[in-house]
């Protein structure tokens, strides 16, 4: 064992003054989330812990041996107590003279599926954490502590031609090997019985997918893990000094401007070709590594043999899609063709795959498309259903390249073998899991960009789409405001797991951005980098607008006559005009939401400019309506005078307007409160009779952009409480 100063490969956080105040059950807490910390250990949401403890049976009041495991789901790195599943152990004992009466037993029989369901039966205390296919590993082995990880170094070795005499010449006596099975109860057995055979052993590679350890003390089997996979790391480093690393450079990457240029170009084009089926949301992944990865001589074979560990598989998909592009000396246009006829392949390959490896009750074959792309000077680009799903793939795809990395260093790597990776892509029990899954909300694999999301209408708007599943692109001429709106989004909404994304694309599922609608480079700055972040857009909500106060003979001076059609009128033209490139490129339907104003349509003392100016933006819906057909629906929001936590009413206007309509009011009010006396003014000149907020406007905006209204496009919908004098004709 390394002492704590020793380990230089992998982080030692061990604090005895912090776990000597824990309870058993926060210890392994405490040292899942140490384990989970470090990309180098585990990936995120790969592997478990667990800890035996006596407890009380809550019943009997009788001492039980209970197995603490993490359960099915979750992440190490972000655990709680409630991502842990119980079992009492003497009720697993029942499970495994079940197990041992079947007829027939071993990996893939029913038998070992059916036990999954029969966990259940050994719960301590009813707790409702679900327990993972990997419990009965911890349940088998005799030590009170148990780690399985999946750390680079060690599937490095599991994934090596050679990985039984490598684990000797490694570990020696102390970690035995074992060759690739799926996990369940076969698995446990064997496990077992590699124990009761050496009682020295300390813990086992598992062929292809990773490594497993115990101890009797907690702090104990911490050490030993992060021991195992330093004394791997220092391995394979010592044995792999020769030759340049996946056989040396083919391609040399352009320089980061330029690329940064490809990717604004390529991302719609590439989101729009995988997302025929279903949308998905992109993560550009672009690390010195994994270029030096994609640029090499050796990617396009390593490429075609697909991930090892399962539970990179999973998200990786059999094999990524390699395409074969100078990005030096071929055009953009070629990577283009080169793409179509390399995604064409890969989905005929994939059904083939699917076709030679199906059972007689496998489910129906998934979504073809690749989940990884592989682009020389470009990067990784990761594809999933979420920020945070596409996020994960790309992490366990660039973990993926550092295990053939080390592995072809020391050995050859091999992949999983297809037949097991397609038993596990297609396992019963993942499309059980695939099928207990809550359907998608409304606006789920959406992006939507919402222009004036810093206040008002636009931060409720944003809100309002990001509860139904919608990436939020936060925008407003206040970049400080729409971060903190995207800030909120997140922490309503959580930051999602995974570790990878270069620059922006590292993002969740809501970014805030600055932007000026009144200037094109403004908003072309704005919509490269809601690509870059997420790969492209779908809908787009203009909210933003701007009331300049007129004289007491309703005039303002030409400039702000000109502003308030720049930013009225102009403003949202340029943003249509901006985002049909990124529509248009990506062939998928969307929808864009301007927001106008029932003054529109009633002509009245006072506001000549921006009545005008909402006027003609009602015209401009219309009119974009008819460009962007069939692929984009163009509606408009009219707005009555929403007086709510509006920054169109500061407290001067809100006193104007109060004196205007001679509303009793006193002066040491709060601007709330005086707002407050307006909105119920107003309401009282509507059929409804009630104060119109920010929610009713941001509901519309949200039920435009969905497919609720597919048949809409081209209309203004009103939200005013009723007011026939706006009634449109
Ligand atoms: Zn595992």
């Amino acid at each position: 064992m390394y002492r704590p100063d020793e380990f230089q490969r992998v982080d030692y956080l061990w604090d005895d003054a912090v776990a000597d105040q824990l309870d058993p059950v926060e210890r392994l807490r405490y040292r899942s989330n140490l384990l989970g910390a470090d990309q180098r250990i585990t990936n995120t949401g790969g592997g478990n812990t667990s800890s035996k403890v006596r407890m009380p049976e809550p019943l009997t009041g009788d001492d039980v041996e209970v197995l603490w495991v993490k359960g099915s789901g979750g992440d190490l790195r972000t655990a709680t107590r409630s991502n842990f599943a119980s079992l009492d152990l003497s009720r697993w004992t029942a499970l495994e003279t079940i197990y041992d009466r079947a007829e027939e037993k071993g990996p893939k029989t029913p038998v070992e599926d059916a036990m999954v369901e029969m966990y259940r039966h050994a719960t301590y205390n009813l707790n409702p954490a679900a327990s993972s296919i990997d419990t009965p590993l911890h349940a088998c082995i005799p030590f009170r502590h148990v780690d399985h990880m999946h750390p680079v170094s060690v599937i490095a070795i599991a994934a090596s031609e050679d990985q039984e005499s490598l684990t000797r010449e490694i570990f020696g006596e102390e970690v035995g090997w074992v060759p690739w099975q799926r996990p369940g109860f076969d698995l446990g057995l064997i496990m077992r019985r590699e124990v009761e055979r050496n009682p020295r052993l300390k813990g086992l590679v598992m062929g292809q997918h990773g490594l497993i350890n115990w101890a009797d003390d907690d702090r104990d089997c911490y050490e030993l893990t992060l021991t195992l996979i330093e004394k791997a790391a220092r391995f394979i480093e010592a044995r792999g000094e020769t030759g340049p690393a996946f056989g040396g450079p083919r391609y040399v990457s352009p320089d980061p401007e330029t690329r940064e240029k490809l990717l604004v170009r390529l991302l719609p084009r590439l989101r729009g070709m995988v997302s025929q089926k279903n949308r998905f949301i992109g993560t550009v992944h672009g690390t010195e590594r994994v270029l030096q990865f994609v640029n090499s001589v050796d990617a396009p074979r390593l490429a075609e043999l697909g991930t090892s560990c399962p539970d990179h598989f999973l998200r990786t998909k059999i094999k990524p899609l390699y395409v074969d592009w100078n990005p030096r000396r071929e055009s953009f246009e070629a990577l283009l063709e080169k793409l179509q006829a390399g995604l064409t392949r890969y989905r005929s390959d994939y059904a083939a795959y699917y076709e030679a490896c199906k059972h007689p009750d496998s489910p129906a074959m998934r979504d073809p498309n690749p989940t990884v792309i592989l682009i020389p000077g470009l990067g990784l680009i990761a594809w999933g259903k979420n920020k945070s799903e596409s996020r994960v793939t790309a992490e366990f795809y660039a973990l993926a390249i550092d295990v053939m990395r080390s592995a072809e260093a020391i050995s050859r790597y091999q992949g999983l073998p297809r037949q097991e990776a397609f038993d596990i892509e297609y396992w019963l029990l993942e499309e059980a899991k695939l099928k207990r899954m809550p359907a998608e909300k409304e606006l789920a694999r959406h992006v939507v960009v919402v222009i004036g999301a810093g206040s008002g209408i636009g931060k409720a708007t944003a809100h309002r789409v990001a509860r139904e599943g919608a990436h939020v692109v936060c925008a407003d001429l206040s970049a400080e405001a729409a971060q903190e709106t995207a800030r909120e989004l997140i922490d309503i909404h959580g930051a999602g797991i995974g570790i990878a994304g270069t620059g922006i694309s590292g993002c969740s599922s809501a970014i805030g951005l600055g932007v000026d609608i009144t200037r094109r480079e403004s908003v072309q700055t704005l919509f490269d980098q809601a690509v870059l972040a997420y790969g492209g857009i779908d809908d787009v909500i203009v909210t933003a607008g701007t009331f300049v106060t007129p004289d007491q003979g309703g005039r303002i001076p030409d400039d702000k006559w000109s502003f308030t059609y720049a930013v009225n009128v102009t403003g949202s033209y340029i943003v249509a005009d901006e985002a049909r490139g990124i529509w248009q490129a990506q062939g998928l339907t969307g929808s864009l939401v301007l927001t106008t104003s029932v003054n529109a349509a009633v002509a009245k003392h006072g506001s000549l400019a921006y009545d005008t100016s909402k006027a003609a933006a009602n015209h401009l819906v219309r009119e974009l309506a008819i460009e962007l057909a069939p692929l984009v629906r163009v509606n408009g929001l009219a707005p009555a005078t929403v007086v709510e936590g509006s920054s169109m009413f500061p407290r001067d206007r809100v006193i104007s307007s109060l004196h205007k309509y001679h509303v009793p009011f006193d002066e040491r009010e709060s601007t709330e409160s005086l707002r407050e006396k307006l909105a119920g003014f107003y309401a009282q000149r509507t059929l409804t009779k009630a104060p119109i907020t920010l929610a009713d406007q941001a509901e519309v905006a949200y039920l435009l952009s969905t497919s609720k209204l597919s048949k809409t496009t081209g209309q203004i919908i009103s939200v005013d409480g009723g007011l026939p004098e706006a009634f449109l004709r």
